[in-house]
């Protein structure tokens, strides 16, 4: 029966595929297809790692101490029991022959399935041996992790993506596939950028939290915030997920499904339509000259921004390099590769590399994050620049970094999160020590301009200070938003709150932009505002010349900048500032 879930639309577009649900603990499996003539080989490895940990449980059985408790042993019984498990083995079976999943992939797949029957059982014993099922799962898994390897790699499993027409093939393993889940953390999402699936919903989140902005840089339609939708779609269903909307329609009827479809096709050919304007010079209708910036998460995401004309790089989240890494930081010299590479890919553009954003909806890795739940609230905790000044021998090797890629292009340093003229001075000694540091070894360094986020209200009223110390200023409408009025960016309970046309973003904006401005510095926006086609017009009227968004964005608010005359929305964005409901003001 067809229903609709709704949530929060955070990247544009209609994806419409089967449901693969994954366990936020276990995103980190692998998802690939084996090729059809490896299935025998792939559950053989499930079953060679499921015979290791029985014969495994049954060591420790038979080593129990004679005076262990009883229920020792029993518990050891039920585990050896859900390890021969024929619905267990059986549902593996099915999804590696008949969908081609890798094992892992199969195994957490048909845990799900398992596991939801679990829940829904009346008996409180028998509800609670989800428990020791994951267990079960946990350590097949781990036994797999030593001896897997993958028979057919995400990127080439990429290049498999399904069509649309295959829809028609409902039986086949090769339809589109959509990714459910009740949270993914931002590490966990980048591992899905050359993934297989087209489209991706979870439960949690709000529309500008970190898994939102990974999302929206998959480029694939995404729905974040929609509640309860894992428990209420089932492994397999057919879903259709309208990013536009930020609704999930489960088991779409035919007639649904072909209005759908119509739309799909649509935007498409919207895509393809502003593709033209990729070498077109963003020029208001009055000639004022508009500065379109990309924001990235990894080096090798320049190609995509150099691919829709972006004139540079004007946030480049270099926390991306350090999470997922089970708290092993990138040394020096693997940032500095990875840095020289993006300003390599920028061929000659200019490149901001913002210092690492680690804390709060962005955890080092999973752990970390858990361990963070500790903090009665992680956004106002160490994040960003306070996580970088507490620990200055990791910041001095980030700065080294930075530095060094400068002698191969373009470079700007943007720090993240200060409030404190402390703050501002315990980092250009840093950078000072730093440059120090390199002239001391004899190694080879470029100049860099100096910038700063205006991301806390704090910084926001007191732009004049930054000035005496930067060259530029970016403004993070995120945080400003989250900070200014008190609305956790990640929680979708309060993200109907969550309003960038609040009067009070909308001054501390207005009044940090015509600062720069009288002073003759540069000034930028890096927040998800900068790529919202109905935040251009106003932020033009406010003076913006500077936009940095994820390239899927830049096309669009390139043609709202074409259409756009600067000096006629200067009059009008004073009005709005003024109204006591500015959105009101704002065409949709
Ligand atoms: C912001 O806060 O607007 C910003 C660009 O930084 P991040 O989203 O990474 O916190
Ligand atoms: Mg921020």
């Amino acid at each position: 029966m067809t229903f609709s879930v709704h949530g929060l639309a955070v990247s544009r577009g209609i994806a419409i595929g089967r449901a693969v649900l994954v366990a936020s603990s276990r995103a980190d499996v692998a998802h690939y297809f084996i090729d059809a003539d490896k299935t025998v080989e792939e559950i053989q490895r499930v079953r060679v790692a499921r015979d290791a940990v029985a014969e495994e449980i049954a060591r420790v059985q038979r080593d129990l101490p004679k005076d262990a408790p009883h229920e020792l042993s029993a518990l050891l019984d039920v585990h050896l029991m859900l390890l021969q498990d024929e619905q267990l083995s059986d549902g593996v079976k099915h999804w590696i022959t008949d969908r081609l999943y890798n094992a892992e992939w199969a195994l957490t797949t048909q845990y799900e399935v398992i596991a939801r029957q679990f829940d829904e059982m009346e008996d409180e014993y028998l509800r609670e041996r989800k428990a020791d099922l994951e267990q079960v799962v946990e350590r097949i898994l781990g036994f797999m992790k030593g001896v897997a390897s993958p028979v057919f790699p995400a990127a080439q499993a990429a290049s498999r993506q399904p069509r649309q027409q295959d829809l028609l093939l409902d039986d086949t393993m090769d339809v589109p596939l959509v990714l459910i889940a009740h949270d993914i953390s931002p590490a966990d999402m980048l591992q899905f950028k050359q993934s297989l699936f087209v489209g991706f919903a979870t439960d949690v989140g709000g529309k500008t939290s970190h898994t939102a902005i990974v999302a929206r840089s998959l480029d694939i339609p995404a729905v974040v915030g929609a509640r309860s939708a894992s428990q209420l779609i089932e492994q397999d269903d057919w879903v259709i997920i309208d990013g536009d909307s930020g609704v999930l329609i489960v088991d779409p009827s035919p007639i649904i499904l072909a209005e759908y479809g119509f739309k799909q096709r649509q935007g498409e050919l919207e895509r393809q339509r502003l593709n033209r304007l990729k070498h077109t010079p963003a020029l208001t209708i009055d000639g004022q000259k508009v500065e379109l910036l990309a924001n990235i998460e990894m080096p090798d995401d320049t190609a995509g921004a150099v691919a829709v004309g972006a004139v540079g790089v004007g946030l480049f989240r270099s926390e991306f390099l350090f999470m997922g890494r089970t708290g092993k930081l990138p040394d020096e010299q693997e940032q500095y590769l990875a840095y020289r590479k993006a300003v390599e890919g920028m061929q000659g553009l200019p490149v901001t590399i913002r210092t690492v954003d680690i804390g709060s909806d962005k955890p080092l890795d999973r752990l970390a994050g858990k361990a963070q739940d500790g903090q009665l609230n992680p956004a106002l905790g160490l994040r960003a620049i306070r996580w970088s000044l507490a620990d200055p021998p990791m910041f001095l090797t980030q700065l080294r970094a930075i530095l060094r890629a400068a002698v191969h292009g373009q470079v700007n340093l943007l720090v993240p999160m200060l409030a404190h003229a402390s703050e501002i001075r315990q980092t250009l000694s840093l950078l000072d020590h730093a440059r120090a540091e390199l002239d001391n070894k004899g190694i080879a360094y470029g100049p860099v301009q100096l910038g700063a986020m205006i991301e806390i209200p704090a910084a926001a009223l007191t732009v004049k200070l930054f000035l005496k110390y930067f060259d530029f200023l970016s403004i993070g409408t995120n945080d400003l938003i989250q900070y200014t009025l008190a609305i956790d960016r990640a929680d979708e309970a309060v993200s109907h709150l969550y309003d960038p046309c609040h009067p009070a973003v909308l001054r501390l904006i207005a009044d940090t932009i015509a600062e720069c401005k009288a002073q003759g510095k540069g000034v930028s926006v890096c927040g998800e505002m900068a790529g919202d086609v109905g935040m251009t017009r106003l932020l033009l009227g406010l003076g913006l010349r500077s936009f940095s968004m994820h390239p899927s964005q830049i096309l669009a608010v390139k043609q709202q900048v074409l259409r756009a005359d600067a000096s006629k929305l200067q009059r009008w964005a004073q009005d709005v500032l003024a109204s006591e409901e500015p959105s009101a003001l704002l065409s949709p």
